[in-house]
């Protein structure tokens, strides 16, 4: 589920793949690793007079548990000249982390190495299997039991291609795979299932792999995407493709848009306040060529052919994990208040095993930032066999999500490298209201206020600068005052209820505070019973439909000695005699309130985690994109 690195060519292979894996390390990881083929040049007698040089090659491992510059230090240690060689980040799923666990992996005979993301399922059958045969095993990890299997393969056929094909046959469960062996010192074998995979096309006769573009862009824009179920052989002079079940098939090579600068930190300590601070312009390009003002309506290219359907559509089902999840949540609300169509959004890892109820007038819609997500993948899937037209909202191009469904929609937030969703939010929240306008104009909503609704969307991205540039300083300094509290509680009412969720998952993910979301109303019905005077209580209250009922919580929070930070509407002089702190959101419609208020709530868990000394980029046991289920 972390990263995958791999270089052929003329070129030396280390400091590629370091660099690479450096690019991968937002992605959450626990250790690294290479495996080298390390030309070894041995004089050989060839007549008893004169000498010559032949190469051989030596497979050289280097791996431990930490980050990718306490591999760069191992690896400086013991400098190996290699021009072919695969690197890996591991996102622990069987075993500790720890050096022996990290990958690569080798064979029985070590003969070859392989590193993996995702999970062999079946990997204890398999390696019973192989320790009736002899084999040892050193790790506790199931992707070494695929590196003896490949092992067998690779001795009966002394084929590596061959030897990967077949043993992938037996594996249930999902892999981004790629594996060199030291007597076959001219190919990468790389395959995926489950887990991404793309292999650039350099300009000088070499190829590299990653898990991820952003690990190659540096190198190269030329990439193959493999599908699921699909393997290449890259050698110096080509790539050669095929399924695994041994079809061939020709790739086409696409162009990746992605800009350097995209994936640098550009000035700021971290890439979530660069993204945090991005917002403006990432609001504004989710919304770039798709208003037609005059009309009071929205296109959205990617669902033109899906305009009878939508029209059509009884229902809406959103599935979706974690952040994602909750701008699905506040989708659900926009549109069933617009567009009176009913939505129901479920997590995607509930809704692919429970046997959902899905019709032939059902349109679904999976959000994903990284469209790779398992889980949300899986659901999709499961959609689209029970007849729902599947339409994805995604914001990396060419991902899985993007390639698999029936059509959908872009975010256009550009790479989120911090692992702490952020701007993918707004942006999935901008893309949820034009499709609530679009929606609403097919069905109630007149031009009239399609055409207001618009205008106050465009509004947006300057109300979202203007919270940047005046409440980052004031929540810096409350950050110092709540960093040592152990606990936090969030609370919002109607499309702030699901602000108050992400507000709490943010403070959770990159703080490691303890921290829960609740509707306000539901605070009675227990979380009440945790309030006192070491509790901090966020509360989303900006002036909407439900704004005195929300006073009347916030009372009911004061009443036991919580401390109330709130998020109001600018200009409300009432909440100011409530709250012991107050951070002021421009006013805007309701529905669209949830891209301001989530701002202040990220810039708190932001400067709460940096005062209490957290990796904010790398939070602990947290992976980007996830792609185990
Ligand atoms: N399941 C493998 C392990 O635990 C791979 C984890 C990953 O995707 O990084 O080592």
């Amino acid at each position: 589920m972390c990263g995958i690195v791999g270089y052929i060519g003329n070129r030396e292979a280390t400091p590629i793949l370091l660099s690479g894996l450096k690019r991968l390390e937002y992605r959450g990881y626990d250790s690294a690793g290479l495996a080298l083929l390390e030309d070894l040049p041995r004089a050989v007698s060839t007549n008893g007079h004169s000498s010559s040089l032949i190469n051989s090659t030596r497979l050289v491992i280097e791996k431990c548990k930490g980050k990718v510059t306490d591999l760069e230090t191992l690896s400086a240690r013991s400098p190996h000249h290699s021009t072919i060689g695969i690197g890996h980040t591991r996102w622990a799923t069987h075993g500790i982390p720890s050096d022996t666990n990290s990958h690569p992996h080798t064979d029985q005979q070590e003969r070859l190495a392989i590193i993996h993301n995702g999970i062999v399922e079946n990997y204890s059958h398999i390696k019973d299997r192989l320790l009736a045969r002899g084999h040892t095993f050193r790790s506790e990890t199931d992707t070494e039991v695929l590196a003896h299997l490949i092992g067998e393969f690779y001795a009966e056929k002394q084929n590596l291609t061959e030897a990967v094909r077949l043993a992938l046959n037996e594996v249930v469960g999902a892999y981004g795979i790629a594996v060199v062996a030291a007597d076959s010192p001219n190919e990468i074998v790389c395959a995926r299932k489950g887990s991404p995979l793309v292999i650039g096309v350099g300009n000088d006769n070499d190829y590299f792999i990653a898990s991820d573009a952003a690990a190659i862009i540096a190198h190269t824009r030329q990439v193959i995407y493999l599908s699921d179920n699909e393997m290449a052989t890259v050698s110096r002079s080509g790539i050669k493709t095929r399924t695994i079940s041994n079809i061939e098939i020709t790739k086409q090579v696409e162009v990746v848009e992605m800009e350097l600068e995209a994936i640098e930190k550009g000035g700021f300590d971290h890439f979530m306040l660069k993204e945090i601070h991005e917002q403006p312009q990432t609001i504004t390009d989710a919304m770039r060529g798709r208003v037609i003002e005059e009309e009071g309506n929205i296109v959205l290219g990617g669902l033109q052919n899906h305009l009878d359907a939508l029209r059509q559509a009884k229902r809406l089902i959103i599935t979706a994990c974690g952040t994602s999840f909750h701008a699905g949540l506040i989708g659900k609300y926009m549109i069933e208040q617009y567009a009176r169509v009913p939505v129901e959004i479920e997590y995607a890892s509930e809704f692919r095993y429970r046997n959902p109820i899905v019709n032939d007038d059902d349109v679904m819609f999976g959000i994903s930032q990284s469209g790779e997500t398992a889980d949300t993948l899986a659901a999709m899937r499961e959609g689209k066999r029970k007849g729902a037209l599947a339409l994805g909202i995604v914001n990396v191009v060419g991902s899985t999500i993007a390639r698999e469904s029936d059509g959908g929609v872009y975010i256009h937030a550009g790479p989120e490298i911090g692992v702490a969703s952020t701007k993918a939010f707004t942006s999935q929240l901008t893309v949820l209201s034009l499709l609530t306008i679009m929606l609403g104009r097919m069905r109630h909503l007149s031009v009239v206020d399609g055409r207001s609704m618009i205008r106050e969307l465009l509004e947006v991205p300057e109300k979202a600068q203007s919270i940047l540039d005046d409440t980052e300083s004031k929540i810096e300094e409350m950050a110092q005052i709540f960093k040592d509290a152990a606990n936090f509680l969030y609370l919002g009412r109607g499309y702030n209820y699901p602000v108050a969720l992400e507000g709490a998952l943010k403070l959770k993910e990159i703080s490691y505070i303890h921290a829960e979301g609740y509707p306000a109303a539901e605070m009675k019905h227990g979380p009440i019973a945790l309030i006192d005077e070491n509790m901090p209580v966020v509360v989303v209250a900006p002036q909407d439909d439900v704004y005195e009922k929300v006073l009347s919580n916030i009372q009911e929070v004061r009443a036991r000695k919580g401390h109330v930070i709130a998020i109001a509407t600018e200009g409300d002089e009432q909440i100011k005699k409530l709250a012991e702190q107050v951070i002021f959101i421009p006013q805007t419609l309701p529905l669209f309130t949830p891209i301001l208020s989530v701002i202040p709530l990220q810039l708190l868990s932001y400067y709460i985690a940096t005062a209490r000394g957290c990796n904010v980029d790398q939070p602990r046991n947290l992976a980007k994109s996830v792609t185990v289920e």
